[in-house]
């Protein structure tokens, strides 16, 4: 397809980005071109948006101009013509990590952490326009009940639902710590009250977040700005019988949240790390908070593919896990600074923010999550 479109771009090495007229990709032979329905902005988003030490060093200045996004739902409107499993008409999600076959890892069965492994929006121009291309290896055929405010999430959904699972998917029944206060954190308790864990211990420290990770389902909090480690302890362990929690989900990325995870798990239990800490390596407790406990150790970078995809989608077509009260914002894709400002303010006033090329799209989507 030949034209143009509109889309949001990275174009200097600073803070910002712009709503600019571009040229609609130029498809290549196992790649897809989609026309974009909605898409998210993740927190990457956000690093590349402010465009901090990390985005400087892992895109850089000569990579730009960069089209930005990467969590998104839309329809194929056109294949390459190597392309065999993917067809015109397809309504896709898109697993970001673009993963080489060859890999060792892919070849085990690994596919999310590849040597060669490239991220959508990172290492390629990005969804946050009105046409994206994408490799055909990486869609995600969606349900078509599931409606594009709700299939954009499924890419960090997918964090949170291998961040809980781990690689046991031995939940019910049992006690969970989750920690911070992202849409990750919010999806993560959703899903583990959609798993069967039983008691779902939840550290926050905006109000407004943890009202949320209320309605998704946490039975108890505690704000972490108003108590010392010491405090935060002592409650794990009132609530599990002196035992420590038998999963704790690390999704900050701090020094304190680490040592709550470290110090809150039980024996024999399982620390899932998923925050990512402005700074490492950072100290734990190796002797008492991993070699005499026994406990597992679970790093997460990005979803199990496609098994967190598959699960995603049948648990948002058949309505039994409900991901509308983190949806908190929605606006158009000209609009992409709004949303940006929402996400970026401090204490959070916003969890995961939806943007849409098209108004009539947005107008249509805040009718059924009924917002003004
Ligand atoms: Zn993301």
């Amino acid at each position: 397809m030949q034209g143009k479109m509109k889309a949001v771009v990275k174009t200097k090495p600073q803070l910002g980005a712009e709503y600019l007229e571009v040229d609609i990709p130029k498809l290549l032979p196992d790649w897809v071109l989609v026309k974009v329905r909605a898409t998210a902005i993740c927190g990457t988003d956000v690093h590349i948006y402010k465009w901090d030490p990390w985005s400087a060093g892992r895109i850089g200045a000569k990579a730009l101009p960069q089209t930005l996004g990467h969590e998104v739902a839309g329809e194929v409107v056109e294949i390459g013509n190597e392309c065999r499993r993917i067809k015109v008409g397809d309504y896709i999600s898109a697993e970001t990590h673009i993963y080489d076959p060859g890999d060792l890892t892919s070849l085990l069965g690994v596919f999310h952490v590849g040597t060669h492994m490239r991220i959508l929006g990172v290492d390629t121009d990005g969804a946050f326009a009105e046409y994206f291309m994408v490799h055909e290896s990486v869609c995600w055929v969606n349900d078509k009940s599931i409606p594009p405010e709700f299939a954009t999430i499924q890419e960090p959904l997918g964090n949170a639902c291998f961040a809980v699972c781990g690689y046991d998917n031995d939940l019910l029944g049992k006690s969970m710590l989750i920690t911070g206060d992202g849409p990750i954190s919010l999806f993560a308790i959703g899903i583990a009250r959609t798993a069967g864990v039983a008691k779902i211990i939840h550290f926050g420290k905006y109000d407004f977040n943890m009202e949320i990770a209320r309605r998704m389902g946490a039975d108890i909090q505690l704000y972490t700005n108003r108590t010392t480690p010491e405090e935060r302890l002592e409650f794990i362990m009132d609530n599990t019988d002196g035992n420590g929690v038998d999963i704790a989900l690390e999704m900050v990325g701090s020094q304190d949240s680490i040592v709550d995870c470290f110090a809150g798990v039980r024996k024999a239990g399982r620390i899932t790390a998923f925050g990512i800490a402005p700074e490492s390596p950072l100290p734990v407790d190796y002797n008492n908070g991993i070699v005499f406990k026994s406990c597992q150790i679970h790093g997460i970078s990005g979803r199990k593919i496609f098994d967190t995809w598959y699960r995603d989608r049948a648990l948002l077509a058949s309505g039994r896990f409900d991901p509308s009260p983190v949806i908190t914002h929605m606006y158009t894709l000209e609009d992409f600074e709004k949303g940006f400002k929402r996400m970026i303010e401090r204490p959070r006033v916003s969890a995961k923010v939806i943007l849409f090329p098209d108004p009539m799209e947005l107008k249509a989507a805040k009718k059924r999550m009924g917002m003004q």
